[in-house]
């Protein structure tokens, strides 16, 4: 097995062993491409590096005989004091991972290859930029030196010759430069930069390997969910150069527009520049189009190697390019990230195209972008004050209050406010900060900045390159050309979709994607694009969509969203607000009689609360489940009311109804509440109350029926563990459900089954089936149980801890446990079945609107989800995708 593969070697589909970009630049070889040529260290190496501490046997040997057989295709020699070979080490894991890890240009440059550089190539003032930006990456990167130290020398630099602008430098200059440069290395880690071009290579391709670990790159992988032991690939590849004067340049490209998916390439290109300046901001780019003016051939060659690429991987791509006086030379490309608003246009464009098929579409889209897509907008008619218009760099309406760097941003979220991240441009130092603010605003860098590059993954709101706002992060404020000045914890509103920036909170208003759902015919071609991709993973899905909803607006808003009934109908907030006192009754009643007021009283209102339920949902299944918490919820605090009754004592005043209750509170006090006296064993203990809401429901069934309606009302029970529990509980309430048929004189069907929530429900599901018409895994309590934690208690506390120790890497309670919670929703399940072979099985809870969850359920045979509203197109979606 080899370390070292050569770029004609490999294919696009081999990221594991190559990473991304080793693999796309084999690939580009392959097609005949204007490609440097190079050769690709693979992420095997890196793991073995990492593994061992150190580079693994046989690596050296390898990178030898591919560096000499890069010199003979060369015709020049790595660092050759006459006509030098210059290398790039550029990093590359199998998931990008913008600007998080490692890459060094002009390896190879020292004090004598810099003269026969500049002899060669006869400018002398380009040999010199290209060392100097060696010793500053080289410096920054490989050596560990800070790097502001080498761009305040630079600023230094620049400010004597009174520009604003690198280019402005001369060969002196740039000579001056470089000695400051080594000086810096030298004062810093206490030896000379290394000239031996060979050691430099080596010290590069070991300081990418290390690139992998830092806390920044950590953070990226888990911020996205990438793996922390892939590694990556080192790709080691000959110079081109762009710095070599006006007639070359260096810029970036995506076939189609990234930020909205409108068709048509979108780029910048910088003349005179190399590598990370496109995109570092130090100079304003100009748009592709302009470009055709400064170089029509290479324009044109750059069209045509867009066009064919596309069609080639059959997705938008974008592409890293250079032009060294005239000639073109492709250094990237990959599948382009893109906001989520692009990738359902694209997707669906690309089917009118003919480039895919509409099950290819629908997998190209996620539900997280799904979601994303239902954020609110600004509102376009509200009254608002425009400060700056940049770049529509990541959409979504973000308002919050400005800060100036991560750390206030880290602590100000963490104690709940909303804030803006404003930046003169961002750098991977600021990723927490990004993470933390609502939205990010930059004054410099366009749609393809590091700001906008991660914004968009991250889906935050992003506006970059607001020219107008001067930004000076030292007195933590920002002036608009006008005179205007926003100070840290000024509320600013920004808007990712259009690049406006305005004063003050503007108020949003709801997203054209919400508006489709909600039956709007609307004109537009992201509305139509989500439309025909719902409507294809509506066909393609097994797995049916129910939704979570306890009132009758939310059902009729889930069904407008496609659910297709209700999977939990929760009836704790029922016994809120006013009707508090007739539980409050309930509780203190003395005897049978009071007990049976109470809940007389209780019946009428619950009996209106599932006919509007029965009413929104009709013809659809509606799972109501009796009441489930424990009772003090519904019952004043302890402390509170013992503080009252002691005060009241203490005037000598009797409050006999808050001394009764007390007397109360105290004996339905629970040290583990979550444990205690709720779901059936309330039923068991306090029979009446779970009878109550099954005559309720079947009256509210009856009076539908009564009213042409077509009621599908099922009753769960909460929390049983024990057959036996499921068992008398079941045949009381189908005594309840016999009387009102008798009393009504109709019949009802009305299916009784239970919530899967405790381990011993799951592992003697075949038991419980017995008495049970359908199962619905409560998936929170079922984690909560199965971990032993409470979600209340541990999220904030400990879980941090466990994500760095990588125990989980997403809280359990977000996307389900597969193999522990989900194999017992998976036992449960087989179970069940096996006592009943139809038996519906579906999932209430957070798990059945997270993607991922949802997989994992069509996966194991489910018949549906259940979620929130909002969630429902979500699991739809994702259903489909399931299958495809
Ligand atoms: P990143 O993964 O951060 O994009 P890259 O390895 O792509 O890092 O390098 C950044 C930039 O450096 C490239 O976009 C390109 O402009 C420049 N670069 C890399 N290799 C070469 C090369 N062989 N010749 C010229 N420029 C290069
Ligand atoms: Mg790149
Ligand atoms: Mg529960």
């Amino acid at each position: 097995m080899a370390w070292v593969y050569e770029f004609s070697q490999g294919n696009k589909d081999q990221k594991d062993l190559l990473g991304g970009k080793g693999a796309n630049l084999a690939e580009m070889t392959t097609l005949g491409l204007p490609v440097p040529p190079g050769f690709t260290i693979s992420t095997e190496t890196c793991r073995a590096y990492l593994a061992e501490g150190g580079e693994p046997e046989g690596l050296a040997e390898e990178v030898s005989a591919h560096l000499a057989s890069l010199e003979e295709a060369m015709d020049k020699r790595l660092g050759d004091a006459d006509d030098p070979l210059l290398v790039s080490v550029r990093s590359g894991a199998k998931f990008s991972m913008p600007g998080m890890m490692e890459t060094v240009l002009n390896v190879g440059l020292n004090d004598t290859s810099v003269g026969g550089l500049a002899a060669r190539s006869e400018d002398e003032r380009f040999a010199l930029d290209s060392y100097r930006r060696l010793l500053q990456m080289f410096g920054g990167t490989v050596l560990d030196v800070d790097s502001e130290l080498f761009s305040e020398a630079l600023d230094e630099a620049k400010r004597a010759r009174g520009s604003e602008s690198d280019l402005d430098l001369d060969a002196d200059d740039l000579r001056a430069l470089v000695e400051t440069f080594k000086a810096i290395i030298k004062e810093q880690t206490g030896r000379d930069f290394p000239q031996e071009p060979r050691e430099q290579l080596d010290l590069a391709i070991r300081a990418v390997f290390d690139s992998w670990n830092t806390d920044r790159a950590r953070l990226y992988r888990r911020q996205e969910r990438i793996p922390e032991d892939l590694g990556t690939a080192v790709n080691v590849q000959a110079m081109v150069f762009g710095n070599f004067g006006m007639d070359s340049g260096s810029g970036v490209a995506f076939t189609r527009d990234p930020a909205s998916g409108e068709q048509g390439v979108y780029g910048d290109y910088l003349q005179n520049a190399q590598g990370e300046d496109v995109v570092a901001g130090i100079r304003n780019t100009v748009s592709l189009a302009d470009m055709s003016d400064i170089d029509k051939t290479s324009y044109d060659d750059l069209m045509g190697i867009m066009t064919r690429l596309e069609r080639h991987y059959r997705d938008m791509c974008d592409i890293e390019f250079t032009v060294e006086r005239g000639k073109l030379w492709m250094l990237q490309t990959r599948v382009g990230k893109r906001t989520p608003e692009a990738a359902f246009r694209i997707a669906v464009h690309m089917v009118d195209e003919g480039l895919i098929q509409m099950d290819e579409a629908v997998l190209r889209v996620t539900g997280d972008q799904l979601a994303l897509l239902m954020f609110p907008r600004f509102d376009d008619s509200a009254e608002r004050t425009l400060l700056a218009k940049g770049m529509n760099a990541s959409p979504g309406a973000a308002v919050g209050k400005a800060v100036f760097d991560s750390d206030t941003a880290v602590e100000w979220a963490a104690r709940g406010d909303d804030v803006i991240l404003v930046r003169k441009e961002t750098n991977p130092d600021d990723l927490r900060g990004m993470v933390a603010a609502r939205g990010i605003l930059t004054s410099r860098g366009g749609k393809t900045s590091h700001a906008a590059v991660v914004a968009r993954g991250m889906g935050r709101t992003c506006v970059c390159g607001a020219e107008s706002l001067d930004v000076d992060a030292r007195a933590k404020e920002f002036r608009v050309r006008d005179g205007v000045t926003v100070s840290e914890g000024d509320v600013i509103s920004i808007d990712g979709s259009t690049g406006e920036v305005f004063a003050g909170a503007v108020p949003v208003s709801d997203s054209v994607v919400v508006r489709h759902f909600e039956g709007e015919k609307l004109d537009d071609d992201l509305a139509h694009a989500v439309a025909r991709i719902m409507a294809h993973a509506d066909g393609a899905r097994r797995l049916r969509v129910r939704t979570n909803a306890d009132t009758p607006e939310d059902a009729a808003r889930a069904r407008r969203f496609g659910a297709q009934g209700i999977g939990l109908c929760r009836t704790e907030h029922m016994f809120l607000g006013e009707r508090r006192e007739l539980v409050e009754k309930l509780i203190v009643a003395e005897d049978a009689a009071g007990v049976e007021e109470a809940l007389a009283a209780l019946l009428p209102l619950q009996r209106e609360d599932f006919t509007g339920i029965l009413e929104a949902m009709d013809g659809l299944p509606v799972t109501i489940r009796l009441l489930d918490p424990p009772l003090h919820e519904f019952l004043p605090d302890l402390t509170e009311l013992s503080v009252e009754v002691a005060l009241a004592e203490e005037r000598g005043e009797v409050d006999e109804r808050a001394a009764t209750l007390l007397t109360h509170v105290r004996r339905l006090h629970e040290q583990n509440p979550m444990l205690g006296l709720r779901g059936v064993r309330l039923g068991i203990q306090i029979p009446g109350l779970f009878l109550m809401q099954a005559r309720a429901m079947a009256e509210a069934a009856a009076d539908r029926l009564a009213a042409h309606g077509t009621p599908r009302p099922e009753i769960m029970v909460p929390l049983v563990a024990s057959v036996r529990e499921l068992e008398i509980v079941r045949t009381a309430i189908e005594r309840v459900i016999a009387e009102v048929e008798e009393a009504r004189g109709v019949t009802l069907d009305i299916a009784i089954g239970t919530m899967i929530e405790l381990p011993r429900a799951a592992f003697l599901a075949d038991r419980i089936a017995k008495a049970a018409d359908f199962f619905s895994f409560g998936t929170n309590d079922l984690t909560q149980m199965a971990w032993g934690f409470s979600r209340d208690d541990v999220e904030s506390s400990f879980f941090s801890r466990y994500f760095e120790h990588g125990i989980f890497d997403v809280s359990p309670f977000e996307s389900l446990d597969q193999r522990g919670v989900g194999g017992m929703v998976e036992m449960g399940t087989t179970k069940g079945r096996e006592t009943k072979p139809d038996l519906k099985v579906g999932v209430c809870g957070e798990h059945g609107g997270d993607p991922l969850s949802v997989h994992f359920f069509d996966r194991v045979g489910l018949t549906y989800v259940s979620c929130s509203p909002f969630r429902v197109p979500v699991a739809r979606l994702e259903a489909g995708r399931s299958v495809l």
